[in-house]
């Protein structure tokens, strides 16, 4: 897969989309956001619950589910939806994650939190921002309801939840708090290494040099691209759909059921060197002033 015609369109959108937004704190462009889109299984006990661009995952076990993200708030009818139509009842989520605490991931926390029972699971940095509905930690985008978090995770903790293990691994630059999140899969007899790859994009805006709110921002980037590169990575998910090309991958597994596009390690590869070129191409243009 060629990153390039898939992230360029990716990163303009969300450059475009954040700034109308954080101009004006509307929703209203985020529409094209949050289309229905039919939930699919897509490996082991991994399923894609979100909308057509708002990654939810639902990671199920007889003692329970955990969701990872929950999206915008107007998403919630269609998440439960989701959830319900696969056969899985609300009621047995248990743990709610975050990939980062910016709205369109997490402003519905607090109603999914309020119709299930789950707890909240989040980084420090990212906690603050969820308790405040938003309103605190580096560089807010959108508001939300706050949802109070029960747990705090740090760096290559595992979370559990009956055969569940999901590690965070902390990658902070799009957020303070932002994580990636891996687990192991089993499908027809074989091991697979999942992760839940995080957004490594640059918000509209961000200095990486000489940042008065966050001064070794550009260090911070740096070390969580070097820890992505070194994750072991077969099936590659993300935050936003297109970043994993989920609906080209959907067409391609209903034309040949066999096969499993969502294992994907080159796409993964090539997906953080995008975002590293992007990272790399700002740095040198801040330091050389231009
Ligand atoms: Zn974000």
């Amino acid at each position: 897969m060629n990153w390039r015609k898939l992230f360029v369109p990716v990163a303009f959108m969300w450059l475009t989309l954040v700034s109308i937004s954080a101009q004006t704190q509307t929703q209203k462009p985020f529409d094209d956001w949050n289309q229905p889109f039919k939930p699919f299984r897509i490996i082991g006990n991994i399923y894609y619950v979100g909308t057509n661009n708002l990654a939810c995952f639902l990671i199920t076990s007889p003692a329970g589910y955990v969701l990872i993200d929950t999206a915008m708030q107007e998403s919630a009818p269609i998440i439960r939806a989701n959830i319900e139509s696969l056969g899985y009842k609300l009621k047995y989520v248990r743990l709610i994650l975050s990939s980062h605490a910016h709205f369109d991931h997490v402003a519905g926390h607090a109603d999914m939190k309020a119709a299930t029972g789950a707890q909240v699971v989040a980084s420090a940095a990212d906690a603050l921002a969820l308790e405040s509905g938003g309103a605190k930690g580096f560089h807010p985008i959108g508001s939300y309801k706050p949802v109070k978090v029960d747990r705090i995770i740090k760096d290559g903790e595992i979370v559990r939840l009956g055969s569940i293990a999901l590690k965070a691994h902390l990658t902070p630059g799009h957020t303070e708090g932002n994580t990636a999140w891996s687990m192991t899969v089993e499908e027809n007899g074989k091991k697979y290494e999942v992760l839940f790859a995080p957004s490594m994009s640059i918000n509209p805006g961000v200095k990486m040099v000489n940042n008065p709110t966050w001064p070794t921002i550009a260090d911070a980037y740096a070390r969580s691209f070097q820890k992505l590169k070194s994750l072991p990575c077969d099936v590659f998910l993300g935050p936003h759909a297109p970043f994993f090309d989920m609906e080209a991958k959907v067409a391609r597994m209903k034309a040949d059921p066999k096969a499993n596009p969502f294992i994907d390690p080159e796409g993964f590869r090539n997906y953080i060197a995008g975002f590293e070129k992007g990272y790399n191409d700002q740095l040198q243009k801040e330091r050389s002033g231009k």
